[in-house]
């Protein structure tokens, strides 16, 4: 027999054959499970009754009680339907536009009603759009509650008459009928000691929550259950992993690394590098693969790090890539490297989309015979033309830009999986990592090197850009260089494009030659123009950079102190961050100037408060992930996103998450293979989650 939750949608009285269609199209919505597993997305508190004079149009939905006194007119050419509606403390407009004729029938002047909807504001006047009425529709399912949830749905659906009101009452059908038949997803001993409501009551609560402490004791157990499952597949993975033992083992540490530290090091490494190298180098040699998320703040030497985990490699006979997200950055990488690397005798080979064919064969036919040590380069190295002959270590910089299955077509470039080191400037709390980016070891470079000081943030509205300029000027004649950023959503936006090309005119004009100079890079430029004008910036030969947030990750020039972001509401902080931590690299004051418009929503006003009152990178992306929620989060962190959640919200819960995997850790200490019968159930659902076919263990 079928098991009641996997049943087909189409079979639930009131759905059929067409809606079921459509909740498929459009909420993913197949079987009776999917649908239970609909969350409210919001909750309205129907137990307090609001008068009609305490109401405003800052009010959500409110509960009222009284009478209708009389309709006004409908309006036949506007469809309108308006009822008068009073309470003894004041009277509100109810307004109909559709369904006109099935009120009409139903609805009696001199009646006592109780509606419930939310005020607005129309001319001045407040009224109420489409109330609902209690006492028209009645409940068709047996359950109800006086909290109710508000569930997404979209347009279509509400036109096949498939609202929040409508789904609300499937809901209630499908409990009625299924409630004593759901299965239990959490063995009976977890649910005992960690003090979470069964299933069944959750499920219940969480669509007709019977009060509010029921209501959270549901949300608790949901969000608990979801995120011990993620983690008790992500430990899973790890501990086979580590018992597969199949890592290339860096036995030695030799004369290449050696030679490097003792003649080629420009400076004494931090604490934190030493340490991190020190962390890499136990995983390197223990024999097991590793994979490894490198963070630290913008600035703090991750690719000296990595550099130097490279060297270890060429000791121990293999070779190393690393990959970088834009071609500015995979070539400074190759051009700093090669420059450490001077004196010392081994091969370093820059590929991007741009290296000629011939050079790409050559170098292609030297990577395969070994002849290459170290190759830097940007999404080309994932081409399965690029084939190594002993590929034993991957650096990926800054991570979140690239996709799990892009990363994951590295390490298929080898036998055996190499070792991975993901780096990003994106600080992330660890539990939070290893959900977002599957099973991964983290290191934290939570030091910068010595002398900087902390970058001096300042917001200035445009009508102050001529103290802007006043400022640029003393600084350039302090020798120092400038950034001027414009926003660039979409390369290929020709607004964008419009307002950079204006500011490159204004400026030059401002800052004109000979006595300045200006180069501008962006994405439309052939790879020789932006080589060209990045070098000029670079050997400090242009005084100010234009250019758009190409130059985001990475680009380094230490003699660059000012960085102007023009349209600075138009960005997301972690980016601000970014752009930021272009300057203060060498030893002067930095600054950081954020130009926007007098006219700011709230998130943007609080996102600038928040770029001047802080430098700490893991504050501002807390604040981040707190101001975006999760739904963005996925959409620009998504290529790391190795689950859907349905429920759990990884900005917030970060509590029951670290909670979840303290369960889940010793859920498998005592029984590692989970093979214990009190633990049936825990393999089972496992092996429904959704993405558990991928094995994420070796892609980080
Ligand atoms: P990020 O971590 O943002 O990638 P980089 O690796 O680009 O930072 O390093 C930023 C700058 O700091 C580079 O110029 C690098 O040479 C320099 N640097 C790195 N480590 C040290 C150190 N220990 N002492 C001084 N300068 C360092
Ligand atoms: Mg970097």
């Amino acid at each position: 027999m079928v098991y009641i939750l996997d049943n087909e949608i189409k079979f639930l009285p009131g759905v059929g054959p067409k809606r079921a269609e459509l909740l498929q199209k459009e909420l993913n919505i197949r079987t009776f499970g999917d649908l239970l597993y609909h969350f409210p997305f919001r909750y309205i508190d129907k137990t307090h009754v609001y008068a009609i004079r305490d109401l405003s149009e800052d009010l959500p939905y409110v509960l009222l009680k009284g009478k209708i006194v009389g309709f006004r007119e409908v309006s036949a050419s506007q469809k309108r339907l308006i009822a008068m509606f009073t309470d003894g403390t004041g009277s509100i407009d109810l307004v109909w536009f559709k369904g006109i004729s099935f009120i009409q029938k139903n609805l009696r002047a001199g009646s006592t009603y109780t509606i419930f909807g939310k005020p607005t504001s129309f001319n001045g006047k407040l009224n109420i759009v489409h109330p609902e009425l209690e006492d028209l529709v009645k409940d068709e399912g047996k359950i109800s509650s006086s909290i109710q949830g508000v569930y997404g749905s979209t347009e279509r659906l509400k036109d096949m008459g498939l609202g929040t009101r409508a789904i609300h009452r499937l809901q209630g059908a499908l409990l009625g009928m299924a409630l004593p038949k759901i299965e239990e997803t959490l063995p009976a001993y977890l649910i005992e000691a960690n003090r979470v409501a069964s299933l069944g009551e959750a499920l219940l609560n969480i669509h007709f929550p019977q009060s509010p402490e029921l209501l959270k004791k549901a949300q608790d157990r949901l969000k608990f259950e979801e995120l011990f499952y993620v983690e008790l597949s992500i430990l899973r993975t790890r501990t086979k992993r580590v018992k597969a033992n199949n890592g290339f083992r860096f036995a030695q540490v030799g004369e290449t690394f050696n030679h490097f530290f003792y003649h080629n090091l420009p400076f004494e490494l931090t604490g934190a590098q030493k340490r991190t190298i020190k962390e890499i180098r136990a995983d390197t040699g223990s024999g097991r693969q590793m994979n490894r998320l490198l963070q630290g703040d913008v600035g703090c030497g991750k690719t000296m790090v990595a550099l130097m985990c490279m060297l270890i490699a060429v000791d121990n006979g293999y070779q190393s890539c690393m990959m970088a997200p834009t071609e500015i950055l995979a070539t400074q990488h190759f051009n700093s490297i090669t420059e450490m690397l001077r004196g010392m005798s081994l091969s370093v080979a820059l590929l991007t989309g741009s290296t000629k064919k011939s050079a790409r064969q050559k170098l292609l036919e030297k990577l395969r015979q070994g002849q290459i040590h170290i190759l830097i380069g940007t999404h080309a190295l994932i081409e399965d033309a690029v084939q190594f002959e002993r590929l034993g270590f991957v650096a990926i910089d800054e991570q979140h830009r690239f996709g799990v299955a892009q990363r994951g077509k590295l390490w298929e470039k080898s036998d055996h999986p190499p070792h991975i080191l993901v780096m990003t400037a994106t600080p992330i709390p660890r539990t939070l990592a290893m959900t977002l980016y599957g099973d991964l070891d983290v290191s934290v470079i939570d030091e910068l090197p010595p002398g900087r000081k902390p970058v001096k943030t300042l917001h200035f509205f445009d009508s102050k850009r001529g103290h802007v300029f006043g400022f640029m000027r003393e600084q350039i004649a302090a020798g120092r260089q400038v950034y001027v950023v414009y926003p660039l959503i979409c390369e290929s936006e020709k607004m964008d494009y419009k307002n950079l090309q204006e500011g490159w005119e204004m400026i030059t004009q401002l800052f004109p030659a000979p006595q300045y100079r200006v180069c501008m890079v962006h994405g439309k430029l052939k790879n020789e123009e932006k080589e060209a004008a990045m070098q000029a910036f670079v050997r400090g030969e242009a005084n100010i950079m234009v250019a758009t947030s190409v130059i985001e990750v990475g680009v380094n020039v230490p003699n660059a102190s000012v960085m102007v972001i023009e349209s600075a509401e138009r960005f997301g902080l972690a980016q601000l961050h970014q752009l930021r931590g272009r300057v203060g690299r060498g030893a002067e004051q930095s600054f950081c100037i954020l130009m926007s418009g007098v006219k700011l929503s709230a998130d943007s006003r609080h996102r600038l408060q928040m770029m001047c009152s802080t430098t700490d990178g893991f504050k501002i992306a807390e604040a981040d992930l707190k101001l975006r929620g999760p739904g963005d989060l996925e959409g620009t962190m998504q290529s790391g996103m190795a689950f859907d959640l349905r429920i759990a919200n990884l900005a917030t819960d970060s509590k029951i998450l670290e909670y979840a995997r303290k369960v889940a850790e010793q859920v498998l200490q005592d029984d590692p293979l989970l093979g214990d019968p009190k633990n049936e159930i825990l393999l089972k659902t496992i092996s429904k989650l959704k993405n558990d076919s991928l094995d994420y263990s070796t892609i980080s």
